[in-house]
C-alpha cells in the first residue's frame, strides 16, 4: 500500500490525563499506522461537555508529544463538529430511520429486559410518540438482523443489535449527539480506513456499522485491542483511578505499553524518538494477545 492508503486514529475522550490504558491503544493504533506506511491522526472526542475536565485535551496533546507521537493532520475537535452530526441525523431522518422518543432513562431500565451493554430499549416510541408525551431523545430505528465483522484482533464477531441494544439514542436528551453517531460522522470525514481501539468499544462497533450503511459511508477495518487490568484484576482501561503516564520520562510506559502489546521488548529503554525508529519495522498486530493482561502497578 503506497502512504496515504492507510489512515488510522487515536479519538482520546479528555476526561483526564493519558494513563496507560489509553497510551496502549495510541501505541498500537501509530505503531499499526506507521507499519503500514499509512496517516496517523488524532482525535479529541469533547463532545462529552459533562464529562469533561478542563485542560486535559491539551495534556493528552502534550503528553502525547513528548511520547514522540507525530500526527498528520489538523487535531480535530468534536466540540466543534456539531453542524456535521446535525446534518448526519438530518440525513437520517429524510431516510425515514429515525423517530422521536419520550422515556426517560429510568422508564428504559424499567421496561426494558438486560443486555450486554445496559438494558435494551423496548419499542415504545417506536410507533409514534404516545399521547401527551414530549420528545426527549432521538433514536435510531435498528434493523433486525445480525451485523458480521472481522476483527483483526479478536476475530470473527456477530451482533445482532435490535436484540443486545435495540433502537439506539442518536441525540441525547441534554441536546448533545451520541458517541456512536459522533464517531462514525468523524472516522467519515477523516477518511479512517482502520480503527485501532480499546475492547471496551467491541460493542459498539456494531452499532457504528449499522450507523455507516445507513449514512452509506464506507466501512473501516477493525482492530480491538484486549484491556488492561491491574494486579486485582480489575479493568485499568477507562478506570479514572488509573495513574497517568509520566511524560517527563516515557520510556518505562512505552516499554510497557509495547510489551503489553505483546511485541517484543526493546533491547534497553529507548528514547522517543530513538524507540519508535526501533519499534515500527517491527511491528507485528498478529503478537496482540486477544484477551487482557495483568499490567505491573508502577508502569
Ligand atoms: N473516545 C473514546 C474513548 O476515549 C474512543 C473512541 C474510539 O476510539 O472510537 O474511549
Amino acid at each position: 500500500t503506497g502512504r496515504g492508503a492507510y489512515r488510522g486514529r487515536f479519538a482520546p475522550s479528555p476526561t483526564g490525563p493519558l494513563h496507560l490504558g489509553s497510551l496502549l491503544a495510541a501505541v498500537a493504533s501509530y505503531a499499526d499506522a506507521r507499519a503500514n506506511r499509512g496517516i496517523w491522526l488524532v482525535r479529541i472526542e469533547d463532545i462529552d461537555r459533562p464529562r469533561e475536565v478542563p485542560g486535559a485535551a491539551d495534556l493528552i496533546l502534550r503528553t502525547l508529544s513528548a511520547f514522540g507521537f507525530e500526527w498528520d493532520e489538523d487535531v480535530l475537535y468534536q466540540s466543534r463538529r456539531t453542524d456535521a452530526y446535525r446534518d448526519a441525523l438530518d440525513t437520517l431522518a429524510a431516510r425515514g430511520l429515525t423517530y422521536p422518543c419520550g422515556c426517560t432513562r429510568a422508564e428504559v431500565a424499567r421496561a426494558g429486559r438486560a443486555g450486554p451493554e445496559g438494558p435494551v430499549y423496548p419499542g415504545t416510541c417506536r410507533p409514534g410518540l404516545p399521547l401527551g408525551r414530549r420528545a426527549r431523545t432521538v433514536r435510531f430505528r435498528t434493523p433486525p438482523g445480525a451485523v458480521a465483522f472481522e476483527d483483526r484482533i479478536q476475530g470473527p464477531q456477530e451482533q445482532i443489535v435490535d436484540e443486545a441494544v435495540g433502537d439506539f439514542v442518536l441525540r441525547r436528551a441534554d441536546g448533545l449527539h451520541a458517541y456512536q453517531l459522533a464517531v462514525v460522522v468523524d472516522d467519515a470525514r477523516q477518511g479512517i480506513t482502520q480503527v485501532v481501539r480499546g475492547a471496551d468499544l467491541l460493542l459498539s462497533t456494531p452499532r457504528q456499522i449499522l450507523l455507516q450503511q445507513a449514512l452509506r459511508f464506507g466501512q473501516p477495518g477493525y482492530a480491538h485491542i484486549p484491556l488492561i487490568l491491574d494486579t486485582e484484576g480489575r479493568k485499568l482501561g477507562k478506570s479514572l483511578s488509573a495513574p497517568p503516564v509520566d511524560a517527563r520520562d516515557p520510556r518505562p510506559a512505552l516499554r510497557a505499553a509495547w510489551t503489553l502489546l505483546g511485541q517484543t521488548p526493546p533491547p534497553e529503554d529507548l528514547h522517543p524518538d530513538a524507540f519508535w525508529d526501533w519499534a515500527i519495522p517491527q511491528w507485528h498486530i498478529g503478537r496482540i494477545p486477544a484477551r487482557a493482561s495483568v499490567a505491573c502497578p508502577t508502569a
